[in-house]
């Protein structure tokens, strides 16, 4: 039976970045805001607060014993189920992994602590930077982000553009979408003038998939998010997925959920104001916002599955604590055969350990409680 890591989980396809291994730096569930779409649920504890949450030892450990294992892994993640910059430690984890592999090494952050010097060069060698900005003014922040006190806007923009000045690697900066919030013109105008500020690399454009934090929070339609990425400029990419009815329906990317203009044009009833098509190098050597989706651009030989009684139920709530899944995605996720994983569900499901939820895009697997 494989090993069940505690600070690890995959490498699982990610929309952004290929096959990421993540590493978890945090307890469930820490951050200094708590964001209304948060797929991780909502922020148990927020703080500004650094601390080494884990040790570093323990986690270099595991990443080395991944590594060995030889599964196909395209960059190391610092993301899970909360803010990664928290932990006090995160440059010696950086450093650590980076003397045992030249696999890229990617940040997944909110960005709240950048404003903090040593935050920044703790993350310094990192080769991609992830960070967000979903909000023009602290208003709209205040409502979508939901902040502890010393996580202020102000806060943020200075430390993003601080970053920016001393950081020479790659800046995706995702900005989430969630209807009847931010997702006005004016909105993503506001946001505009600070990227022009803050000149990240890349914008990804972005909405809710995956059960939120906050159940009324509701995804901006996909048409929608185009309108607003052609506002955010030319670096801006939607990333979210079209609905699955639209995929069946045969219009639009169906596995990556960035906008081809060939395939729009031939398909979409409406042209939808988009970005550049993909960038190849952006695709990466290429991980979060950590979502497990099918990836036929890495399929997995059969050779490397693993055998069915090796997927056992708790590297499935393992996935399940750091966001919902549909079946699909745990499978992919977990490199493990489909009827294997329906039954676990099935069965995590019956011990009230797991819930069903419905979205548009199908049938997700959430922890109950
Ligand atoms: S989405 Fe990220 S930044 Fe927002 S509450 Fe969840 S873990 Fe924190």
């Amino acid at each position: 039976m494989s090993r069940i890591y505690k600070h690890l989980f995959g490498p699982v396809p990610s929309r952004r970045l290929g096959k990421s291994l993540g590493v978890d730096l945090v307890p469930h569930k820490l951050c200094p805001i708590d964001c209304v779409y948060c797929e991780v649920g909502p922020t148990t504890q927020k703080t500004i607060e650094r601390r080494e949450y884990v040790p570093v030892e323990e986690v270099l450990e595991e990443v080395r014993a991944k590594l060995a294992e030889n599964v196909p892994i395209d960059i190391i993640t610092l993301s899970g189920s909360g803010e990664p910059t928290l932990h006090s430690g995160v440059g010696r984890v950086i450093r650590g992994i980076k003397e045992m592999t030249r696999l890229p090494v990617a940040v997944l952050t909110n960005g709240n602590l950048l404003y903090d010097p040593q935050v920044r060069r703790d993350i310094l060698p990192a080769d991609l930077v992830l960070p967000s900005l979903d909000a023009g003014d602290a208003e709209t922040y205040a409502r979508i982000n939901r902040p502890c006190e010393q996580a202020t806007f102000e806060r943020l923009i200075a430390g993003l553009k601080a970053f920016r000045a001393e950081y020479p690697g790659r800046i995706r900066l995702e900005v989430f979408f969630v209807a009847g919030i931010n997702d006005t013109a004016d909105q993503a105008r506001k946001i505009r003038s600070l990227i022009d500020q803050i000149k990240p690399d890349q914008i990804d454009v972005n909405s809710i998939a995956r059960p939120p934090a906050e159940p009324d929070a509701r995804a901006v339609p996909f048409e929608r998010l185009g309108e607003l990425a052609a506002i955010l400029g030319d670096k801006a990419e939607v990333i979210a997925s079209r609905p699955r009815q639209e995929q069946e329906s045969g219009i639009g990317n169906r596995e990556s959920g960035k906008h081809s203009q060939a395939a729009d044009a031939q398909s979409a009833p409406t042209q939808i104001p988009v970005s550049r098509p993909p960038n190849p190098e952006s695709r990466l050597p290429i991980p979060d916002s950590q979502i497990p989706i099918p990836d036929p651009r890495f399929p997995i030989p059969d050779s490397q599955l693993p055998t069915p009684a090796s997927v056992s139920p708790d590297a499935v709530l393992a996935l399940l604590r750091r966001r919902g899944c549909r079946a699909e995605d745990v499978a992919k996720g977990l490199s493990a055969p489909r009827e294997r994983i329906d039954q676990l569900l099935a069965d995590l499901v019956a011990r009230h350990l797991v819930t069903r939820q419905q979205r548009p895009d199908g049938e997700y697997f959430v922890i109950a409680g």
